[in-house]
């Protein structure tokens, strides 16, 4: 029979024997023998989502080994689970599966909030629209544990204070599910700098009072005048030289103008070959190209046998305001060198083709682009959003985005 049966026998039996002398006492008995057994074998559900959950494993492994205080058997299915513990960032998408997750496990259950991320959104709080400010938004929290990331010491701490919950648990008390709470949205930092900044004026009313006094005190004195240090003289370092394989800028550059006569780099429309070299060793090519000749330079980029640039590292947008930029950057596995290719997109018809059918990784990263910033990418077998939910309103790299519910602007 597991608690959760022993605690409704318990309720049984007290209607029958509290009625008798010393029956009280002998269903006290029996519920702190319940609640103790409750409280010192927890079981925890396999949960984590950031680097919390590696101090979590920490704190579940030989060194610190929670199973001294009765927490053990990790569950890996919620059914099985009465404790779990809130370890990392909690991020939109995952706030439905953490409820399905909670409304899973049996009761009583217990959930303990590890970390400033679990607790607040931590360092996420302001500016990031994906992250959930709180985990106690979604479901109700038992123990809180500050930190970033809290040590095992803390997460030991934690549970040890949820044991002395559960034990405080009983007929008189009994275990009812959490409500959320209700805390007004406040913003702690913009308080903190209010309050800071009436100590500041505080502060300098007084100083001002202390140099009047000195003054009145002192008027013969006169401050020290400063000397000048000599300005002092660093060696120059010499910057190191990037090791390059393969060719020069310029020589790729002329090939790919031999091909493409029209082609420009970003912010140097007038490029020749023989002026490449004038960028630096360390310059990496950064071709503009129209949209409509997009597909077909960067299959050239690939098929061509001399630049041969095989590897799509990634692929991603830039929002300038009046216009999108697609961005590839590739790279030649043989000889080493990498090259930028932008073609800009219009905001009133953000559609592009796509390029994963010359390069397959660009599937996930086109759907990304999709996500962020809304542009289309024609072709593409999967056109779906990858991070965020399907209802989430707008795409939040774009420079326009707006969401005071999501995104809490710094105070400066
Ligand atoms: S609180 Fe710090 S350590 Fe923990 S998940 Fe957040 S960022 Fe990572």
């Amino acid at each position: 029979m597991g608690v959760g049966g022993a605690s409704r026998l318990t309720e049984k039996v007290a209607e029958i024997l509290d009625k008798y002398p010393g029956g009280i006492k002998l269903i006290d008995s029996i519920e702190y023998l319940v609640t103790w057994a409750r409280a010192n074998s927890l079981w925890p559900l396999v949960y984590g989502t950031a680097c919390c959950a590696m101090e979590m494993m920490a704190t579940g492994s030989s060194r610190h080994d929670w199973a001294r205080f009765g927490v053990e058997v990790a569950r890996a299915t919620p059914r099985q689970a009465d404790l779990i513990i809130l370890a990392g960032t909690i991020v939109e998408k995952m706030g439905g599966n953490l409820i399905t997750l909670y409304k899973q496990m049996p009761a009583p259950k217990y959930v303990i909030a590890m970390g400033s991320c679990a607790i607040s959104g931590g360092p996420f709080y302001y500016d990031a629209y994906s992250v959930i400010k709180g985990g106690d938004r979604l479901i109700p929290v038992d123990v809180y544990v500050p930190g970033c990331p809290p040590r095992p010491e803390a997460l030991l701490y934690g549970i040890m204070e949820l044991q002395k919950k559960i034990k405080e648990e009983g007929r008189r008390k009994p275990w009812k599910i959490g409500k959320l709470l209700k805390v007004p949205f406040i913003d702690p930092h913009t308080l903190a700098k209010e309050d800071w900044a009436m100590l500041e004026q505080k502060k300098e009313s007084r100083q001002q009072q202390a140099r009047e006094q000195f003054k009145t005190d002192n008027p013969d004195y006169r401050p020290p005048k400063p000397t000048r240090l000599p300005k002092e003289k660093f060696a120059v370092v010499p910057r190191m030289q990037l090791s390059t394989t393969g060719r020069e800028n310029e020589h790729l550059f002329s090939i790919i103008q031999n091909s493409w006569p029209a082609i420009s780099l970003f912010r140097q429309p007038d490029i020749r070959p023989e002026t490449v070299a004038e960028l630096g060793p360390e310059y990496i090519l950064d071709l503009e190209v129209e949209q409509e000749h997009y597909l077909d330079l960067v299959r050239f980029l690939k098929e061509d046998k001399e630049l041969g640039m095989d590897m799509l590292l990634q692929l991603t947008a830039v929002d300038w305001h009046d216009h999108f930029d697609i961005i590839v950057h590739l790279l030649s596995s043989k000889n080493g060198y990498k090259i930028f290719l932008r073609s800009p997109v219009t905001k009133a018809k953000p559609e592009i083709v796509t390029i994963s059918t010359l390069f397959l990784g660009a599937e996930w990263h086109e759907r990304e682009v999709y996500d962020l910033f809304g542009i289309r990418f024609d072709g593409h077998p999967d056109m779906r959003r990858l991070f965020l939910n399907d209802d989430f309103p707008g795409h939040p790299l774009c420079k326009d985005f707006e969401d005071p519910e999501r995104v809490v602007k710094r105070p400066y």
